[in-house]
């Protein structure tokens, strides 16, 4: 069986696919998967533990809920919802599960108030590679907890965790839509924008780049749409080839900088705000077979726009058009994690199709992302080198040693092998 992640690269043949129950065992060259829906080698390897059954608790007691880790995000929120409580981060798709998102410890639109998920875990109940479960939180285990927080699947398989919830103040959403001449204007935009969720879209394919900041909150005038968990009605068949080119983009783009600009303060749904991508079931085949690589980087505020310009300018000058491109700003809320990906700054997401020389092109990136002081998200990366990803990140020894505590080597990823997390 080939198995490869959300981006389809790399992928590994003849993998052994092994769906998680209490007997199953630890082996050399086991890593734990929840939906692979990370960009990259997170998830894989030869063998794989696979806990999306595992799902024997979802119990709600006042705002904290008791979730197993192969429930996907969709599925929990169509429960809490109900019940007028509200996830606290909410990832751009509802298909992660919750293992994967404690696992990479994703953050949403709001980081600036809520940081990310690992912030509202309040224990997790983990299978360490001994086979014992055991269980962590700030007061027990802690520095297993903070390893297991962002921490790669690579401290054992996380089964249940804890997770404080926040009270729903409705279910409409009014979004608004501002547009920025420049990315100075949309850096300082999206900073100092007072709502919660926020994120930007920026059309780097054009000739003069188009930025947009969509921000948005809940809001009781707003209409009510509960939210289903489903699958996306508009399937993408895989063709083999990229759909995706000059022409097809830039209609797209058109379109959608068309109706950004007519949605200014409009009503929108859950599903509509928060996974937008979700309607569209299978949309990674829009690439072809050969997949794509998504390069998340972030970089402190400090060196914010200077920083950013820069590497849009590389981007733009190269011959790699990138199709999809979204900014976020991250706040000061630290992450418990030990290599959790937020600092305080801004991010740029960009999505490469595969073809010749972009995996060094990426690399020249690393190199600036490096020099400005930032770091590249793991969840979304397939190809950072062991040497930069230290230069990157800082706590890595300490990270590893904590790994070296209880994972002698059992369970490693083929991202653990390239970037040396785990010593056998
Ligand atoms: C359309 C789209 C939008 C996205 N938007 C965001 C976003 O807004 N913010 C963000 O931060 N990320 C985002 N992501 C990335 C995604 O949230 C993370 O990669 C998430 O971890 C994927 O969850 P998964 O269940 O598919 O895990 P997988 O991809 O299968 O695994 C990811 C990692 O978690 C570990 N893991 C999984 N389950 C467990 C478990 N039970 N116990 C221990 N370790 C485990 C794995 O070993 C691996 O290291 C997005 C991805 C997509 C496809």
């Amino acid at each position: 069986m080939s198995i490869s992640n959300w981006n389809k690269i790399p992928s590994v043949k003849n993998a052994r696919l092994i769906s998680f129950s209490s007997e199953v065992e630890y082996k050399e060259s086991t890593c734990i998967r929840g939906n692979g829906r990370s960009y990259g080698d997170a998830s894989l390897n030869a063998r794989i533990i696979s806990m999306i059954n595992c799902k024997e608790v979802l119990d709600l007691k006042d705002d904290i809920l008791h979730v197993s880790s192969g429930f996907t995000l969709g599925e929990v929120l169509q429960i809490v919802l109900k019940q007028d409580f509200l996830f606290p981060v909410i990832t751009g798709t509802q298909f992660v599960t919750i293992g994967g998102m404690i696992g990479c410890d994703v953050h949403g639109k709001n980081h600036k108030r809520n940081g990310t998920i690992g912030s509202w875990v309040e224990e997790i109940e983990l299978k360490i590679p001994s086979g014992e479960v055991v269980f962590c939180s700030e007061l027990k285990n802690k520095e297993l907890f903070r390893a297991t927080i962002g921490g790669l699947g690579l401290t054992g398989a996380i089964l249940s965790a804890k997770i404080k919830l926040e009270k729903l103040k409705s279910k409409g959403i009014s979004q608004d839509v501002t547009e920025y001449k420049s990315i100075e204007e949309l850096l300082t935009g999206i900073k100092e924008s007072t709502s919660p969720y926020k994120v930007a879209w920026l059309d780097l394919a054009r000739k003069n780049s188009t930025y947009f900041l969509l921000s948005g909150d809940f809001n009781a005038k707003s209409k009510n749409v509960n939210f289903k968990a489903a699958n996306g009605k508009i399937s993408i068949p895989n063709i083999g080839v990229s759909y995706l080119n000059k022409i097809s983009m830039g209609l797209y783009n058109r379109l959608y900088t068309r109706r950004l600009r007519k949605e200014k303060d409009a009503q929108v749904s859950f599903s509509e705000f928060f996974f937008p991508l979700d309607k569209m079931k299978n949309w990674n085949n829009v690439y072809g077979s050969k997949g794509f690589y998504q390069y998340q980087f972030i970089l402190p505020e400090k060196i914010g726009a200077e920083g950013m310009k820069i590497i849009i300018d590389k981007i733009r000058a190269s011959k790699f058009t990138s199709y999809l491109s979204t900014l976020k700003y991250y706040g000061e809320v630290e992450s418990p994690g030990i290599i959790s990906f937020p600092i305080e700054g801004y991010s740029l997401t960009v999505d490469f199709k595969n073809k010749p020389g972009i995996v060094s092109f990426l690399r020249e990136l690393d190199q600036l992302v490096i020099q400005f002081g930032g770091r590249v998200y793991l969840a979304k990366d397939a190809i950072l080198t062991a040497e930069n990803f230290r230069k990157m990140y800082s706590t890595v020894d300490e990270y590893k040693s904590v790994i070296k505590s209880v994972n002698s080597g059992k369970i490693n990823s083929l991202m653990s092998n390239r970037l040396k997390l785990v010593d056998a």
